[in-house]
C-alpha cells in the first residue's frame, strides 16, 4: 500500500498513522449475503432509500455520517463497551436542550478530517484552513454546551467525558492563528490571494494599498486622457496579454495618431471594433502594480504555507478532535432518533437470551406509516430454558402475513442493540450474537452462473457450517425453490442440524406445514404462527405472532387480492383439493411421524463413546512420529486385527 501511495502521490505523502489492531471477534460478523439481505446501508436494489441506514441516520456533520454507518455495519460485542455507547445516547435522549444546542454546532462545523488531508497531500486551499478554523470554533461552542450544564462534567457518561476532554485540548494556538490570519470569505485557491486578514501583516497590507492606489491612478489617467484628447469613449483596459492599455474606437484611433497626441500614444494593436495604445506612464503605473500584487501574492503564500505547516503539524489532535467529534454527532443523533421512533434502551450481557417486547421493524414500519396505517408489534423470546419456548422458532403462517418482516425485525434489533442504539421495542434482552446469519428472498445471481435455488443452497451451506452457539440465524422459506419433496428434505434436515450441532437461537419461516410436527420431537423447537382472520370468504391479516403452526398458506387468496383472473383462481382451488386428498400427500404425513430424527449426521463429539469403534480410538491415541517402521508394521496388523479380519 505504502508502494501504492509512492507512485500515485509522487512526493505527497499523505499523512498516515500507525495500524490499530483489531481484536477479531471484537465486532459481529456479519457476511456479505446478510448484509445484503437486511438492507443495512442499501437496499436490495441499490439505493440508499429505504435502508435501515437511511432511517436511523440522523447525524448532521459527514463524519459523523461516516461513523454511523461503520458503527451499524460492525455492531459490538463486549457489553461493556456497547453499554458506554448506550449511556451516551440515553443522556442525549433525556437532555433535549443540551442535545438541540449541540446538534446546532455540529450543523455550521465543516469538514475537519478531509480538510486536513487535502492540506497533507499539498492540494488543499485556503478553504480547507477555514473548516479547520470552523471546527476548532464548534468544538470550543459544544464544549461551552457540556460544561455550562448544572452536573459536574465527570457525571456524565465515560464516552462523552472522554471526547469533552478531547475538544477542550483542542489547539487553541492553531485556532487563535488562523483567526488571526484568515479572512472571512477566502478563494479556492492560494494562489488567487487576498484571503490574509487586514491588520494580520503590515507589509502585506502596505503593499496592499499601493496596488490599489494604483489602480486609482489608473482611473484618473483615464479620465485625463480622455480630457486631453476630448475622446470621451477612452477606456483603460486590462487583459492578460497586453496588461493595461487605452482602448478607442477606430474612427477615433486616427485622431491618436496624429500629432500633437502620436507623441503620447504608442499603437499597440487595431482589431476590427477598437485600436489599443499605450503610454510609458501607463507602462510604469502597470509595472508598479504588477510589482506589488506580486509581491502581496508572494507574502500570502509564505502565510499560507506556515499556516499549513502549522495544521500539519497538529495533524494527530486534529484526527482525535475530528473523531470526538464524529462520536457526539452519532450519539446525539442517536438520541434524537430514540425520541422521534419510540426507541428504548435494550439490555444486553453475556446470556444467551433473545427476548423481545413489543418489537417493531422500523423501516416497514415508517412505510406503513406514509400510507396511514400501523405496524403491528410482536414478542420473541428465542430462550431455551423457558417452558414451551425454544431456541429455535418455526414460523408458519399465510403468505403477506409478515412472516419476513418480523424475521428481518428481531435480526435488525439485534444489530442496533450490539451497535450501542436504543431499539424499536417495549423491552430488550439480548445475550452477545457474535455471528448474525440471514438467507432471505431468493434472488438470481446469473452474472456468475448460478440459479436461484443455486444461491440459496450455497447460502444455505455457509450458515449451517459456520453458525456457532452464540450466532442468530433467520432462515426464510429454505428449500422453497425446488420440488416439494426436496425442498421439504432439505428443510427438514436443516433443522434438525441447527438444534443438534449449531445450537444457534434461530428464526425459520416456512410454508412446510409438515415441518410443525418437529417440535414434538426436538426439545428446543417452538411453533409460532402469525395470524389471520377468514371474514366473508377473504383473508384479512392481523400480522400478530403467537404460538401454534398454521395449518394453511392461504396463498390462493393472497393470488386473488394480486389479481389473478378469477378462472386460473377457481381452477386452482380445484387443483389444490384434489392434491391434498392424493396418497402422495398423506405418505408424507407419514413419514414425518415415523422418520427417526437426525440419526446419520450426528456429529462426531456427540456420539457416545460406546458407539465408536476401537479401530478408530487405537488411531485416535497412535503418535506416527514417535513410531519406527517396523512398529508401524506391528500397529497396521494389529489395527487389522481388531477389525477381525
Ligand atoms: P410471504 O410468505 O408471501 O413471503 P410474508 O409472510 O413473509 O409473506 P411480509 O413480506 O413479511 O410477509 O409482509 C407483507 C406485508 O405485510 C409487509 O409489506 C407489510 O406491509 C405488512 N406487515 C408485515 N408485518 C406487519 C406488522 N407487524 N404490522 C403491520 N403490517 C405488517
Amino acid at each position: 500500500m505504502l508502494d501504492y501511495i509512492e507512485i500515485t502521490q509522487v512526493g505527497k505523502k499523505p499523512i498516515l498513522n500507525p495500524p490499530r489492531r483489531e481484536a477479531s471477534g471484537s465486532t459481529m460478523r456479519i457476511d456479505a449475503a446478510t448484509r445484503a439481505n437486511l438492507e443495512l446501508v442499501c437496499t436490495m436494489k441499490g439505493e440508499r432509500r429505504g435502508s435501515l441506514l437511511a432511517l436511523i441516520d440522523k447525524t448532521v456533520t459527514g463524519a459523523g455520517g461516516r461513523e454511523i454507518a461503520a458503527r451499524l455495519t460492525a455492531p459490538l460485542t463486549n457489553p461493556e463497551a456497547i453499554h458506554a455507547r448506550l449511556d451516551e445516547v440515553g443522556f442525549f435522549a433525556e437532555n433535549a436542550t443540551l442535545r438541540a444546542d449541540i446538534r446546532k454546532a455540529l450543523k455550521s462545523c465543516p469538514e475537519l478530517a478531509r480538510s486536513a488531508l487535502r492540506l497533507s497531500l499539498k492540494r488543499g486551499g485556503p478553504r480547507d484552513l477555514l473548516a479547520i478554523r470552523g471546527a476548532l470554533r464548534s468544538a470550543l461552542v459544544i464544549v461551552k454546551c457540556f460544561t455550562g450544564l448544572k452536573e459536574s462534567l465527570l457525571q456524565h457518561p465515560a464516552n462523552l467525558v472522554r471526547a469533552t476532554r478531547i475538544l477542550q485540548s483542542a489547539d487553541n494556538d492553531l485556532l487563535l492563528k488562523l483567526d488571526a490570519a484568515l479572512g472571512d470569505e477566502v478563494p479556492l485557491q492560494a494562489r488567487d490571494g487576498g484571503f490574509v486578514r487586514k491588520g494580520y501583516l503590515p507589509e502585506l497590507d502596505e503593499l496592499r494599498s499601493l496596488r490599489d492606489e494604483s489602480r486609482r491612478v489608473i482611473a484618473s489617467l483615464q479620465a485625463r486622457y480622455a480630457d486631453a484628447t476630448a475622446i470621451k469613449t477612452l477606456k483603460i483596459r486590462h487583459n492578460n496579454v497586453l496588461g493595461y492599455f487605452i482602448e478607442v474606437t477606430p474612427q477615433h484611433a486616427g485622431k491618436l495618431m496624429q500629432e500633437p497626441h502620436n507623441r503620447q500614444f504608442i499603437h499597440r494593436q487595431t482589431l476590427a471594433s477598437s485600436v489599443r495604445f499605450s503610454t510609458v506612464e501607463l507602462n510604469e503605473t502597470q509595472a508598479r502594480i504588477s510589482r506589488a500584487g506580486e509581491q502581496a501574492l508572494a507574502l500570502e503564500l509564505a502565510v499560507f504555507e506556515e499556516l499549513a505547516q502549522a495544521v500539519l503539524a497538529g495533524h494527530e489532535g486534529l484526527g482525535k478532535l475530528a473523531k470526538a467529534l464524529a462520536d457526539i454527532d452519532v450519539a446525539a443523533a442517536l438520541g434524537e432518533l430514540a425520541l422521534q421512533c419510540a426507541l428504548n434502551r435494550p439490555e444486553v450481557d453475556e446470556s444467551h437470551a433473545f427476548r423481545l417486547t413489543g418489537a417493531r421493524h422500523l423501516v416497514v414500519e415508517a412505510a406503513l406509516g406514509e400510507q396511514g396505517e400501523t405496524f403491528v408489534a410482536n414478542d420473541c423470546d428465542l430462550n431455551p430454558s423457558l417452558e414451551n419456548r425454544g431456541q429455535i422458532w418455526l414460523l408458519t403462517g399465510p403468505n403477506m402475513a409478515g412472516k419476513s418482516t418480523f424475521l428481518r425485525q428481531n435480526a435488525l434489533i439485534a444489530i442496533l442493540a450490539q451497535m450501542g442504539a436504543f431499539v424499536p421495542a417495549e423491552a430488550a434482552h439480548i445475550g452477545i450474537v457474535d455471528q448474525l446469519f440471514s438467507r432471505v428472498g431468493a434472488a438470481d445471481d446469473l452474472a456468475r452462473g448460478r440459479s436461484t435455488f443455486m444461491v440459496e443452497m450455497v447460502e444455505t451451506a455457509v450458515i449451517l457450517n459456520q453458525a456457532g452457539a452464540r450466532s442468530l440465524v433467520i432462515l426464510d422459506e429454505i428449500g422453497r425453490g425446488t420440488s416439494t419433496f426436496d425442498g421439504l428434505s432439505i428443510a427438514w434436515a436443516c433443522i434438525e442440524h441447527l438444534h443438534e450441532t449449531n445450537t444457534c437461537r434461530a428464526l425459520f419461516a416456512t410454508h412446510f406445514h409438515e415441518l410443525t410436527a418437529l417440535s414434538e420431537k426436538l426439545d428446543h423447537i417452538f411453533n409460532a404462527t402469525v395470524k389471520v382472520k377468514e371474514w366473508k370468504g377473504e383473508v384479512v391479516f392481523l400480522h400478530e405472532v403467537s404460538a401454534g403452526a398454521a395449518d394453511r398458506s392461504y396463498g390462493l387468496a393472497v393470488a386473488k387480492l394480486a389479481g389473478l383472473p378469477p378462472a386460473v383462481i377457481e381452477r386452482a382451488g380445484e387443483v389444490l383439493h384434489a392434491l391434498e386428498q392424493t396418497e402422495q400427500h398423506k405418505a408424507a404425513q407419514n413419514l414425518i411421524d415415523d422418520l427417526p430424527l437426525f440419526s446419520a449426521a450426528r456429529p462426531e463429539a456427540a456420539r457416545p463413546a460406546a458407539a465408536r469403534s476401537p479401530v478408530e480410538d487405537m488411531l485416535r491415541e497412535a503418535l506416527p512420529d514417535h513410531m519406527s517402521p517396523r512398529e508401524a508394521l506391528d500397529f497396521v496388523y494389529r489395527l487389522k486385527g481388531e477389525l477381525g479380519g
